[in-house]
């Protein structure tokens, strides 16, 4: 039988994912008919972003399975059919992207390049920054790409720790799990680092007394979500100085507004949620042996926990 896939992304990049998903479902040996146009009752897996064509899932009434083509699936999960296994992304470039993204913005902090990008007016001060070793970060979400920054972290000598709903027992870090590990977690970070899902049970982890656990003038890296942020506590905690400085790559709106306080505050930077992504090449490995495993009965990658929602 041949498999009906129907790709669901937006429109300009099936001229990239096309050729790859096709070289790759013949090198595994998948059968698949790969189109970006389909009768919806003939499409067996559709490969899906938000940033698609696809709102409503109902008139596909012969699917075996969703492929998201994101990591963060909040707004796959009340959409995609409950019946239909849905696989999330974990892509090897996308997590590549993100520790680069994690480590360099971890390393501004820790070095204290502000100081001198930004001009020192004439002043000669010559402090040498201090060695990674000295420095406690922490890393709330274990997952496929909180465990790959938080290792390269690790690797560059950094004190980490982190912070997952399970225990996790990882080589170099320090591991804290479910909401009574909490505090210990933020009471050592000097630099925080937010890899989190947004779930119900994340919204405002970092809130008006969750910030107070954290050590006077620590520094917040979000690529995660906007909403693991209460933002109102967030910039309290900025203009009282208990938080030092945040760059937040992540909104509960995006565009983030242009009147937005971020923007304007002097102990923010914002990014435009470019941190990392999905990479083609290794997606559409990823993808195909999905569709493998589902033409073979063999159980889906990366399921996504419905209950949980991620
Ligand atoms: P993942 O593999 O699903 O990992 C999620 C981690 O969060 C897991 O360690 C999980 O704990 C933990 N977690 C979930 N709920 C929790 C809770 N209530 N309390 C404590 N820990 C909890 O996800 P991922 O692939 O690493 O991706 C993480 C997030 O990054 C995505 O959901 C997405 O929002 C974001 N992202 C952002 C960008 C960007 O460009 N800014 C790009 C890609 C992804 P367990 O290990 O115990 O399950």
């Amino acid at each position: 039988m041949t498999a009906n896939v129907l790709f669901a992304g937006r429109a300009d990049s099936w001229p990239v994912y096309g050729p790859l998903l096709k070289a790759e479902c013949a090198r595994l040996g998948v059968k698949a008919d790969l189109r970006n146009e389909f009768a919806p009752e003939e499409v067996d897996y559709i490969v899906y972003a938000p940033s698609g064509p696809i709102r409503d899932f109902t008139p596909f009434t012969r699917l075996k399975a969703v492929l998201s083509m994101w990591a963060g699936v909040e707004k796959i999960v009340p959409n995609a059919p409950p019946s239909v296994p849905l696989a999330r992304m974990v892509d090897s470039g996308l997590e590549q992207g993100m520790t680069e993204w994690v480590a360099g913005h971890t390393l501004r902090y820790h070095l204290g390049m502000d100081a001198h990008i930004h001009g020192q007016n004439g002043r000669w001060d010559p402090r040498t920054p201090p060695l990674a070793k000295n420095r406690s970060v922490t890393v709330l979400g274990l997952g496929a790409l909180g465990t790959a920054s938080a290792k390269a972290l690790a690797a560059l000598g950094f004190q980490v720790s982190g912070w997952s709903r399970s225990q996790k027992e990882v080589e170099g870090i320090t591991c804290h799990a479910g909401p009574e590990g909490l505090k210990d977690a933020l009471a050592k970070a000097e630099i925080l680092i937010l890899l989190l899902p947004d779930t119900a049970a994340t919204e405002n982890t970092l809130n008006a007394d969750t910030l107070g656990w954290l050590p006077k003038g620590a520094k917040i890296i979000n690529p995660g979500r906007g909403p693991l942020i209460d933002d109102d506590a967030l910039l309290g905690a900025l203009d009282r100085g208990q938080v030092g400085h945040a760059t937040l790559d992540v909104f509960r709106v995006e565009p983030l507004p242009p009147e937005h306080p971020y923007w304007a505050h002097p102990n923010v930077t914002v990014t435009p949620h470019i941190a990392s992504e999905t990479r083609e090449s290794t997606a559409a490995e990823v993808i195909a042996e999905n569709i493998r495993r589902g033409e073979a009965g063999e159980p889906l990658l990366h399921l996504v926990d419905r209950s949980l929602g991620y």
